[in-house]
């Protein structure tokens, strides 16, 4: 039994699959047979001849798109992949050794890091990421899919596959959309990581930051992930597996019972009015909110767009692909967010700086700014997609009100450039902040008097208030909603907009938390955004709790003390309001 932090809600007994990555821990894989090395050696260059093309027409469109500079990167990437030292060496360890190209990639990738770790200097630095982008890009080419996997403690071959891997890359998540996984276990990541956030949006129970596990699991392993305790189980015996599949049966009938609520409206016991929105991040996910009843999209997070693109998409791609997310948004509401990349969502056409803090560094609004063509041209697209819907057009980790006054401004321009130019745009199209750096929230004030709207981005927000990293597992007993200081600034903030009458969402992961939104509704929150498979749960438990209850709840939680305090005491009255719902709740 392992123990991990759950991320995920929900029972899944299910068959494994270990994500094999060049980046992987596991030990270097030998051919089963010697009569199978050229055909190891032409699915290598196949998918170095693969590379290379992707990578040709990588740089023309770059090039044209962002500019010389950046299409450098990609010209640097095209020699790494024709070099023949680097190949040769792969290749001679497939037939020397026997080797998979897999492992053959990594052993060569290890080299690499090792004679570069020697030489201080920032170059070199970045040229073992350019090295690993390279490599990985091969390997992404090499790799099989999942499910061609033998299930061989399969009771029936159909047991559902859980994903387990040393770390999932959003990049590598975009890519993983179409396959049917029931699970994820991963070594690295915290509650709020992205690869956590992706597992929620599909509603897959996830446990992260499972130390060891890819070297105790092997593919067709039979596993139990219990992703509201956060506990994993490799071969577990008939008691376990038969208690669990009981579980994993009960968690998922009453996951299709909620979901019959969805032409409900969201409302309390009382009656007070609620809207529960979805945060998506494709079109699939634009669909899903719409199945279950959410009655618009409170964050579309446009940054996987980019990720999911092997260039950058210009303007016209960005504006069908908008376009084609407001349709299929439940009302046609939806609330756009400009790119938030850098942090751990990254895409090497924008320039690579090794950061040794990189949540705290260049990323989303500054990244923005530093590419004001590429900020001009979404912006644009926004703009234009904003005619066919109810479209907000949301900023992320604006710090200051300087930062809010330039976004302001490029706006403007923007729109009476459309004008000028005759190209009809959503004249509506209102603009909002993000409220998700600490800086913003102790000035959001003054914030309010120059926005339409702000939104609350609590996994930000808390990683920044406790100074501990969203992604890292040894801090994630730090990086929780649950907590004093958190629900004081949230509370400051909420009363700003309150006075202000300033439209407030909150669109962090705490929006589809059941014990953490028992107390924001108690503060006023009437907005909440989250992952489109929690809506059926939140509107369940907001219609079994009356005003006055919960502005009790948030008024008791304000005077506590401790995290473990607030969370026994949001135990207690989840339980008293709505116990069912208590499997949706991590521990
Ligand atoms: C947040 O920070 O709470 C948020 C919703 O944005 P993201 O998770 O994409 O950083
Ligand atoms: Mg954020």
């Amino acid at each position: 039994m392992h123990k991990g932090i759950a991320v995920s809600p929900g029972v899944v007994v299910g068959i494994a699959y270990r994500v094999e990555s060049v980046f992987g821990t596991s030990d270097p894989q030998t051919l089963a047979d010697p009569k199978l090395i050229p055909t190891e050696i032409e699915r290598f260059n196949n998918a170095v001849s693969t590379s290379a093309h992707e990578l040709e027409a990588i740089v023309t469109k770059v090039a044209q798109q962002l500019g010389n500079a950046e299409a450098d990167i990609f010209k640097s990437h095209l020699q790494i992949v024709n070099d023949h030292g680097l190949l040769d060496r792969v290749r001679a360890l497939i037939e020397k050794q026997q080797l998979t190209a897999l492992s053959a990639l990594q052993i060569v990738l290890q080299g690499y890091a090792a004679s570069f770790a020697r030489i201080e200097h920032d170059y070199y630095r970045e040229r073992l990421a350019d090295v690993r982008d390279v490599i990985s890009r091969i390997g992404s080419h090499l790799t099989a899919p999942p499910l061609s996997q033998p299930s061989a403690n399969s009771e029936n071959g159909e047991e559902p596959v859980i994903l387990v891997a040393h770390e999932i890359m959003p990049s590598q998540a975009m890519s993983l959309g179409n396959i049917p996984i029931a699970g994820i276990v991963t070594e690295t990541g915290g509650g709020t990581s992205h690869a956590a956030i992706l597992s929620r949006s599909r509603g897959i129970p996830a446990v992260s930051g499972v130390v060891g596990i890819t070297n105790d699991v092997h593919s067709g392993d039979l596993m139990v992930v219990d992703g509201r305790d956060g506990v994993v189980i490799v071969r577990p015996d008939r008691e376990a597996t038969a208690a669990y599949r009981k579980m994993q049966r009960e968690f998922f009938d009453l996951k299709d019972k909620l979901v019959l609520n969805r032409d409900q409206p969201a409302m309390s016991a009382d009656g007070a009015q609620i809207e529960l929105l979805a945060n998506i991040n494709n079109v699939a996910d634009a669909q899903a909110a719409e199945k279950v009843g959410a009655t618009g999209v409170g964050l579309f997070r446009t940054e996987y767009l980019f990720l999911s693109h092997a260039d950058v998409p210009d303007e016209e791609e960005q504006y069908q692909h908008y376009r084609q997310i407001i349709e299929d948004s439940p009302n046609r509401a939806v609330t756009i967010r400009t790119l938030d990349l850098g942090g751990d969502k990254t895409v090497p056409y924008l320039g690579r700086r090794s950061e040794a803090n990189p949540f705290m560094g260049w990323r989303s609004i500054r990244l923005s700014f530093e590419h004001p063509r590429l900020f001009e041209r979404q912006i644009r697209a926004i703009l234009r997609a904003g005619r066919h819907g109810k479209v907000n057009m949301l900023f992320p980790m604006i710090t200051t009100l300087e930062e809010l006054r330039v976004v302001n401004r490029i706006v403007e321009e923007t729109r009476r450039n459309l004008r000028r130019e005759g190209v009809p745009f959503g004249e509506d199209v209102k603009t909002g902040v993000m409220v998700e750096v600490p800086a913003a929230a102790v000035c959001v004030d003054a914030i309010l008097r120059e926005t339409d709207f702000i939104s609350i981005g609590s996994n930000d927000l808390i990683q920044y208030l406790v100074a501990a990293d969203r992604d890292n597992p040894k801090v994630a007993h730090l990086c929780e909603p649950l907590s004093p200081a958190i629900f004081k600034v949230l509370q400051m903030v909420l009363d700003a907009c309150q006075r202000t009458g300033t439209p407030v969402t909150l669109c962090g992961e705490m929006a589809g938390q059941p014990r953490s939104v028992l107390v924001l509704f108690g503060m006023g929150l009437r907005r909440f955004s989250m992952s489109p498979a929690f809506v059926p749960t939140i509107k369940a438990l907001l219609a079994s709790v009356t005003t006055a209850q919960a502005e009790r709840f948030a008024h008791q939680v304000l005077q506590l003390k401790t995290n473990e305090e607030i969370r026994s005491y949001l135990n207690a009255r989840l339980h008293e309001v709505s116990s069912a719902l208590e499997v949706f709740d991590s521990a």
